[in-house]
């Protein structure tokens, strides 16, 4: 049919059955204003009410008769391009997500918000209380209702953390709407510390390059040459902290830069501190534009319009920065690579590794993987010549390593010591105390599973077929395992050595410090953990108080284990290995040795020697004792065995289906149903290897009044599988079930929540 100025557009809403491209035409003054990226507005369903849009294709014919008129162009200048539509539908398409989704996800949020001028150092914002496919459901629903609540859901389904003012500003709503939702239990507020932004330049010294080691030179000159040839090539560097990493870093970059292009460096979240952001600073000065949660919107924004003007070499970021709109893009670099941080767990729910891969490969430039505890899967492909290795071997300042001391709690029952804190760990405590060192003790607490453990003998109940520890269930006194859905009653009994005193685990950080009192009466201790963080002090409040006030002991969760540089700290204390020895992921060992690895840089930065006590029941397990001597290769080399045997990533992919719905026994039904349609869908095709797991319950198996399912697919996650799956979330749509249970999908998620 002859129309012209067809225009193809995405609508912007993130329901499944929209998703795909529809067909308009518009008036010349209109189509003159638009390119590929630009949004406009558009009469779209039944009674052609108001609709926003994404251009996605500027098509020469189509096959549709009598198309609708684009109404207005909301922003002519193209929010993505060609390179970033191309990531979108790649996200699309691996990550089970609506191409506006993935539309959202590359944007800035709140473009156009005009930038407030701030002086707060503590913000109140806003965070999900519930998890992310659970708000995408409720957004549907309350959109009729209550649409400045639903559009409140979306901008947090798209953003860790928004700051209320922002929240007001871009959806319009007023505190009575977030307050409401608070209400509900579907949001909490959050206080954060908003960081200076993003530098301070004229109080930054310069720096000059410094001289590479051996191995240095040798990592820079492969790097560079790559990025001179044009070619894309994927580095995994592989050192401990203190090896020269981030040096390897600024150097390559220099040389980028020399060309004419520009770098995006990630980092993990917590580690994005002021020092690391100076460091960059100090060697690129005004080039460089930091994104991070903490910004606000309008600094945010801010950023993105320096680094689309072509103002900035190097973008610094977590996670969402890879979708920088750099120009010229010529190295991409991910510190920490191994980090779990860097797999979104919202809509879309896709991995930065991947999507950096993805760019490299579009851009014909290097991509420089990092980590002293890498990933096995980047590992395993650098063994096999995937990637390139390059290996930073020695300390570049020649610090010590802490001595680490593995204690066994068993023994300390024994002599019927019932205290969270062993013999040992109480004689170090006091040391410290004497001498007036810090000591900082890490609880793990990460997750919401816990597992059954003898107290006696260290037996942990796991799932024998997925080698998981199964998780208790309080509610029934069940065990379940969150991978296959095996389930058993809760014992009583010892099956390994017939003690009664096996139990399900857990200590909170409260209770540790109402032991520390008791003990070190005269010590000052300070605890952070979410419980703590809710209130008035935010995390970096507390850290510089034990910084400044010299507090003799800090106890915390995950969060004080990484990133932080305390020279006055000589002892760490690691409470409960146990609990990140028996998560219920098949990475728990790799959780481990990279816990473990990072909690003892803790100790010892500064001039004295550092010391690490770890508290276990299991002393004799394999990880504790590879990561207590620091030998990455023999953790791998027994870890990737493992994982061959019993088929986990590397060797496939792990992709999962989450039903939730208000009745178990309909919606347990209904699980066991699809998940032998996917088994027959799988079985018909030969070239499809996999292995439908489960259906069993979630670990947080009810939330807000809905039971939540999982069906595990273990196979090579290729098209064919994706098209399976995406045909049976299709079919799913159609039926009537769908009005009660709703299904999504997920690849290769970082918990089975
Ligand atoms: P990583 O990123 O691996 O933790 P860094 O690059 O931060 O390591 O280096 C650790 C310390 O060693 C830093 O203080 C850095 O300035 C110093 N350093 C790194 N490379 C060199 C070098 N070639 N000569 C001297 N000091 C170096
Ligand atoms: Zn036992
Ligand atoms: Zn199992």
């Amino acid at each position: 049919m002859s129309v012209t100025n067809i225009v193809g557009v995405v609508v912007n809403r993130m329901v499944r059955n929209v998703d795909r491209v529809y067909h308009y035409t518009a008036p010349d003054e209109l189509y003159q204003k638009m390119t590929v990226g630009s949004l406009v507005s558009v009469p779209f369903g039944k009674g052609d009410s108001e609709m926003e849009a994404y251009v996605v294709e500027l098509p020469k014919s189509t096959e549709f008769s009598s198309l609708k008129e684009v109404r207005a162009v909301l922003s002519g200048e193209p929010l993505f391009d060609e390179e970033m539509l191309a990531v979108c539908r790649f996200m699309q398409e691996r990550y089970f997500c609506t191409l506006a989704a993935a539309i959202k996800a590359i944007t800035p949020p709140g473009s156009g918000v005009r930038r407030r001028q701030s002086s707060d150092k503590i913000i109140t914002g806003s965070v999900l209380a519930i998890p992310g496919d659970e708000a995408l459901l409720l957004l549907e629903k309350i959109r009729q209702k209550a649409p400045r609540q639903a559009k409140i859901l979306e901008l947090l389904l798209q953003n860790d953390f928004v700051a209320n003012s922002d929240i007001r500003i871009i959806t319009g709503a007023g505190q009575g709407a977030i307050s409401a939702l608070e209400k509900k239990g579907l949001i909490r507020p959050q206080q954060i510390e908003v960081y200076r932004n993003p530098v301070d330049f004229s109080k930054i010294q310069r720096t000059k390059a410094l001289v590479p080691t051996p191995e240095q030179k040798a990592a820079i000159r492969q790097i560079t040459h790559a990025a001179q040839k044009g070619e894309h090539q994927t580095f995994l560097l592989h050192g401990v902290t203190g090896s020269g990493k981030t040096e390897v870093f600024l150097q390559c970059i220099e040389a980028v830069i020399q060309n004419g292009r520009g770098a995006i460096v990630l980092v993990p979240e917590i580690s994005l501190t002021p020092q690391m952001v100076e460091r960059f600073a100090g060697r690129f000065g005004e080039r460089i534009a930091v994104l991070h949660s903490r910004l606000s919107f309008g600094e945010r924004y801010d950023e993105y319009k320096r680094i689309r003007a072509g103002e900035v070499r190097v973008v610094i970021g977590a996670r969402s920065a890879i979708f920088a709109p750099l120009h010229n893009l010529g190295l991409i670099i991910m510190d920490e690579e191994h980090e779990a941080s860097y797999q979104a767990e919202n809509v879309p729910a896709y991995h930065a590794r991947e999507i950096a891969l993805l760019r490299a490969k579009q851009n014909h430039i290097p991509l420089i993987l990092a980590s002293a505890t890498p990933s096995v899967e980047s590992y395993w492909r650098a063994k096999k010549g995937e990637y390139a290795l390059l290996t930073l071997s020695a300390r570049a300042n020649r610090m010590q390593m802490p001595d680490v001391e593995i204690v066994d709690m068993r023994k300390e029952l024994a002599q019927g010591n019932r205290s969270v804190l062993s013999e040992r760990l109480k004689e170090e405590i006091r040391r410290n105390l004497e001498r007036g060192e810090q000591t900082i003790l890490f609880l793990n607490r990460r997750g919401f599973s816990t597992f059954v453990s003898c107290r006696n003998c260290g037996y942990v109940v796991k799932c024998e077929q997925c080698n998981i520890a199964m998780t208790y269930h309080k509610a029934r006194n069940y065990l379940t395992c969150h991978y296959c859905g095996y389930t058993v009653k809760n014992l009583t009994q010892c099956p390994a050595c017939g003690s009664r005193y096996i139990r399900h685990f857990g200590t909170g950080t409260q209770r540790v410090e109402e032991e520390v009192h008791e003990l070190f009466p005269e010590a000052s201790v300070l605890r952070m953990d979410v419980d703590t963080t809710g209130g008035k002090s935010s995390h970096q409040q507390i850290l510089d108080q034990f910084a400044k006030e010299k507090t003799d002991i800090l106890i915390g969760t995950q969060m004080v284990a990484k990133g932080l540089d305390f020279p006055e700290v000589t002892l760490v204390g690691v409470l409960a290995a146990d609990l990140s020895l028996n998560l219920d992921d098949f990475r728990a060992g790799e959780r481990t040795f990279d816990l473990i690895t990072q909690v003892c840089g803790r100790a010892g930065r500064g001039k004295r020697a550092g010391r690490a006590v770890v508290q276990t029941y299991m002393p004799e397990n394999e990880v504790l004792l590879q990561a207590k001597e620091q030998d990455y290769e023999a953790f791998f080399e027994n870890e990737i065995v493992l994982r061959k045997s019993l088929y986990y990533p590397p060797f496939c992919d792990i992709l999962s289906l989450l039903l939730t719905g208000p009745n178990e026994a309909a919606l347990s039904a209904f699980a066991a149903k699809t998940a032998n349609h996917l088994r027959m869908e799988c079985l018909k095709q030969k070239s499809i290897q996999a292995e439908v797991l489960g259906p069993g319950p979630a670990t947080l198996s009810k939330i807000n009044n809905k039971y939540r399912w999982r069906i595990l697919i273990k196979c090579r996650a290729d098209s064919a599988v994706r098209e399976i799956v995406r045909r049976t979330l299709a079919r799913h749509d159609k039926q009537k079930e769908s009005k009660w249970i709703n299904i999504t999908a997920e690849l290769n998620p970082n918990s089975m929540m």
